[in-house]
This record gives C-alpha cells, structure tokens and sequence, in this order.
C-alpha cells in the first residue's frame, strides 16, 4: 500500500531506524520512544490490524514474537523484563493501521497504563 506509512520503510522509500529485516517481517525504532528501547515490528505485508490476522497469517505473527524475543535478548533487556503491545483501533489507541508489534523495554514499565 503505497500510502501506508509502514509499507514505506519497510519497501526503503521512507527512512527509518531500521534493526531487522526478513522476509516476512521488518524492525524499526519507534520515531518518538516511550522507553528507553522501543521498537516496532511489522509484517512486511500489508495487514490492517490485528483484526486481519487469518490463518494463512499465522507464519508472520510467530515471527512477530520470535524477532521480538530476539531484539529483547541482543539488547540486554530479556531478564530484566519488557513489554509487547499490539494497539486495536479506536478503542485499542491505533493511529496507524499497518500491525505493528512495540517492544518496550529499558526501564521499569509497572507505572504504564
Ligand atoms: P499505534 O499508536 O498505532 O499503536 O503506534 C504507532 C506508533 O508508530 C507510534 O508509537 C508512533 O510514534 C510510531 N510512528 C508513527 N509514524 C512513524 C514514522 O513515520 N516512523 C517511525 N519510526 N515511527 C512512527
Ligand atoms: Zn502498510
């Protein structure tokens, strides 16, 4: 989708902090970071929300996780502990509509909502 804004640094047309790149899913650094480490993880396909996730999905969001337990290791934060979060529409806080998986971690993150 030409005019997604995830579609764009994942395809290298808009610029990112980019942390990892497969073939299925791509990791940037959020561009205004809540915690010390924070990351987005992102199909490299299009898909809306979590709500367009379907069964031929499934391959995609395991790497989701598996490239999120990852980054958390390489940076030192596994033990330590971090949080994932996937936001849903309105209600969920989603301001952009390509599934993107926060990996925040970094400091203590009990105070958050
Ligand atoms: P949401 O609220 O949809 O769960 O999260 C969207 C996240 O994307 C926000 O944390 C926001 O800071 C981040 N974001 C929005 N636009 C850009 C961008 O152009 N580049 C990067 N790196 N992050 C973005
Ligand atoms: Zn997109």
């Amino acid at each position: 989708m030409t005019s997604c804004i995830f579609c764009q640094i994942v395809a290298g047309t808009a610029k990112a902090e980019i942390v990892y790149q497969d073939e299925l899913v791509t990791a940037f650094r959020d561009i205004h970071p809540a915690a010390p480490i924070h990351l987005l993880i992102v199909p490299n396909r299009h898909i809306e929300s979590v709500n367009f996730v379907g069964a031929e999905e499934e391959a995609t969001a395991g790497r989701l996780f598996g490239v999120a337990r990852q980054l958390a290791a390489e940076r030192g934060i596994a033990s330590d502990g971090y949080r994932l979060v996937v936001n849903t529409n309105h209600h969920g806080g989603q301001t952009v509509f390509h599934l993107h998986l926060h990996l925040l971690g970094g400091r203590s993150l009990r105070a958050m909502g």
